[in-house]
């Protein structure tokens, strides 16, 4: 008999993503407020572009995306040569763990950091190292405290999930700063675009060899279902994305459908503009129920209630109202739901149903 078969160190330490919820049962058409989803859709645009592109899928795609990395160029003024896309920015904050750390070394996020950044340490056999947070918020020298000559990555979503605070760009400098050579600092700019005067960390990129931003069509573009991101950074660190990713790693359609909904400027403005109006609505109608909630800067917002129970229970009044949003006890609060941004409608179903549950406990 030969040793049973295992898979390497610490991918067994993985816990499944566990994504927002879907479904209630009984009822036919949630209003889903659980995955920060855009709730507009799409643009029409992109969809159309999205139809269009489906009557060529016999075809291989692109392998050097260059007409999509031009319209990210165009649109943000980057050079179109130092732009990675990757299936979901997920795919580029994999590559980045498995290309730059492995067993010995470690990768350092915070508290209430993104649940994958656990999962892409240990998939690339290094050891996750967690540094807190306070007011939920990322704390700069509590990351700098935690960097040691073994450290080769830190994650840092700006805005963050699920907290929706975010660091000014003098915070991010001087953690840029402190942050050595031989590490990279991984800016994930999931929610950059819903942060007024942010931008992304492409000036601390042009300062800094070792800094990468990420950013997703998921969110803003409204698709998440489509599965697109990409990445900036100098030249040095692309060139070894590139050379770990699959060739063929975007698909003819996802690749026509990111690139009209990135040039679909009037779309974007409008998203950004209800989110922005809604956002302050939601957070003052929040407040004015006495759910606490911090100031956001992403497309949702993290509603506190007084302990696990009252949350559980307030979840389950929304159930019943036909609203889903996302329990957060995961990320280390139990005591609160993440509930995404929506239109003027789904906010006022939002606080309607959340004021009669607080009138009716
Ligand atoms: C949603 C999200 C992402 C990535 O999503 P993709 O769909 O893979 O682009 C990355 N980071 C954070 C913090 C997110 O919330």
């Amino acid at each position: 008999m030969t040793a049973p078969i295992h898979p390497q160190p610490g991918i067994m330490e993985i816990a499944l993503y566990q994504g927002g919820a879907s479904r209630i049962d009984g009822q036919s058409n949630p209003l889903k407020l659980s995955s920060n989803e855009n709730p507009f859709g799409c643009s029409k645009k992109a969809s159309d572009a999205i139809s269009d592109a489906a009557l060529n899928v016999h075809r291989y795609p692109s392998t050097d995306h260059a007409s999509l990395r031009e319209a990210i160029a165009e649109v943000h003024t980057l050079d179109p040569e130092r732009i990675i896309c990757g299936v979901g920015s997920d795919e580029l904050l994999t590559l980045l763990a498995m290309a730059y750390a492995g067993p010995g070394d470690e990768v350092l996020y915070t508290e209430h950091g993104f649940s994958m950044y656990r999962i892409f340490a240990l998939s690339a056999g290094a050891t996750p190292v967690v540094a807190p947070e306070h007011n939920r918020t990322v704390d700069v020298d509590e990351i700098i405290a935690r960097i040691t000559p073994a450290t080769r990555l830190i994650y840092i979503a700006n805005p963050a999930n699920p907290t929706g605070t975010a660091l000014g760009n003098d915070a991010l400098a001087r953690l840029a700063d402190a942050v050595p050579g031989s590490c990279l600092l991984v800016l994930d700019g999931a929610y950059a675009e819903f942060f007024d005067g942010y931008d992304g960390g492409v000036s601390l990129i042009e300062a800094h060899p070792n800094v990468v931003m990420t950013r997703t069509f998921s969110k803003l573009y409204g698709l998440g279902g489509l599965r697109v991101g990409w990445a900036y950074a100098r030249q040095e660190v692309i060139d070894v994305l590139n050379r770990v990713r699959g060739p063929f790693n975007l698909s003819t359609v996802a690749l026509a459908g990111a690139e009209s909904a990135m040039r679909d400027r009037r779309f974007v403005e409008l998203c950004l503009k209800n989110n922005a109006e809604q956002r302050v609505r939601l957070v003052g109608g929040l407040n004015q129920l006495g759910i606490a909630c911090d100031p956001s800067h992403a497309n949702f917002v993290l509603a506190r209630f007084a302990d696990e129970e009252e949350a559980l229970a307030a979840d389950a009044h929304l159930k019943r109202s036909g609203i889903l949003v996302r329990l957060v006890k995961g990320y280390g609060f139990a005591d609160a739901l993440r509930i995404t941004v929506g239109t003027a409608d789904d906010v006022s179903r939002v606080l309607a149903a959340l004021s009669e549950f607080k009138g009716s406990t």
